[in-house]
């Protein structure tokens, strides 16, 4: 008997593959300095930040973001955060 709802895997996220970390990246996660969630990802020279339902924004440095599990204000100044 099949299953009536067959599994789709949504397409390639970066913000579920975690565990796969490119060789030559430009791209560096930006994450919560409190919980460590990922609040954007930085790419070229600017702040990719995805929200929920699908609104994406791509904004300069500095950015500022609240992260959404523990409200906390986090700022990033520059394309190198660390
Ligand atoms: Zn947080």
């Amino acid at each position: 008997m099949p299953t009536p709802f067959p599994q789709r895997q949504p397409g390639p996220s970066i913000w579920t593959s975690r565990a796969k970390p490119k060789p030559n990246t430009l791209n560096s996660d930006w994450r919560c300095t409190r919980c460590d969630k990922l609040l954007g990802v930085c790419r070229d020279g600017r702040m990719h930040l995805r929200f929920a339902g699908g609104h994406e924004y791509l904004v300069g440095f500095p950015v500022q973001a609240t992260c959404r599990g523990c409200q906390t204000l986090n700022q990033a100044a520059g394309p190198r955060v660390r």
